[in-house]
């Protein structure tokens, strides 16, 4: 009875993987452009799966990721510590639009040396008053002002696993908590929170680590930069290195091409911590 059931479970994950694989090649080879202004088809056909074999990734608008996120709260971009990174996430790009129909970058995601901090996200040139769009179906966890940072702002979560921020908005079209489809209007371009000129500032985060939305969208190309983003955690290297004589957290940073408070968050350290050589810090 042991052996039978062990057989039916590896019968169902063999299941499971055939049609995902073939989700993939589907989505791989169909080789037609991207929709930038449609709403494409949903993202997992629903099977027809037993409970004990389902692995629980169930396109549900109303608790979108679930199965990743602990908890749904309306109050922080990026609340969660100690979560359990997946092994691997697949965004199929299919599903996706672009969220404005600009094509002009200003500012590229990662570290800018002149302003010694990280930039989480790409800024794309739009005026004040252009639509901004979901870039996949999703419910919107925040919709909020910050008037030192974002602006008005909005964080999506997506089934798919992936939040997206669309930042320095002249206005919120859509509620917290309202369920959206791919390319649906959820705000108007602007220049609100510390921002100089209108435009959009456009994050993609998995459980709040922040990824370069350059690896999904082209905004140049007004298209999805691949058909099929596969996040890995085992491209997320730490980065360790050894204190010399003469650093300092504010050199080591900038060897490191990373922040003091990056740093120190890392570390758990404070900004005044004394550095002793052969200490080892974690960098990235
Ligand atoms: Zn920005």
């Amino acid at each position: 009875m042991q052996d039978f059931t062990t057989m039916l479970k590896e019968l169902g994950h063999r299941l499971i993987a055939t049609i995902q694989a073939v989700l993939v090649s589907v989505a791989l080879f169909a080789g037609e452009p991207v929709p930038t202004q449609v709403v494409p088809l949903s993202v997992m056909p629903s099977v027809e799966c037993p409970a004990h074999l389902s692995i629980g990734i169930a396109y549900d608008l109303d608790n979108p990721a679930s199965y990743l996120y602990p908890e749904w709260s309306n109050q922080y971009v990026h609340q969660y510590r100690d979560v359990v990174f997946p092994d691997s996430l697949v965004i199929m790009m299919k599903e996706a639009c672009m969220p404005t129909d600009s094509t002009r970058i200003t500012d590229k995601y990662g570290y800018r040396p002149r302003r010694a901090r990280v930039h989480y996200g790409l800024d794309i040139k739009v005026l004040t008053g252009d639509t901004i769009r979901a870039a996949f179906d999703g419910k919107v966890r925040i919709s909020r002002y910050e008037r030192r940072g974002y602006g008005h702002y909005l964080v999506i979560r997506h089934p798919n696993g992936l939040e997206t921020l669309y930042a320095h908005l002249s206005k919120k079209i859509v509620k917290e908590n309202q369920i959206v489809r791919a390319g649906e209007p959820i705000g108007l371009g602007g220049n609100t929170g510390r921002s100089t000129g209108s435009h959009l500032h456009f994050e993609t985060r998995i459980l709040g680590k922040p990824i370069n939305p350059a690896f999904m969208f082209n905004f140049p190309d007004q298209c999805a930069e691949t058909d099929v983003y596969v996040y890995r955690k085992s491209d997320d290297k730490e980065v360790y290195y050894k204190v010399k004589s003469g650093d300092t957290l504010t050199r080591i940073a900038a060897r490191n091409e990373t922040t003091v408070s990056s740093i120190c968050k890392l570390n758990g350290i404070s900004r005044n911590a004394v550095l002793r050589v052969g200490q080892t810090l974690r960098v990235n």
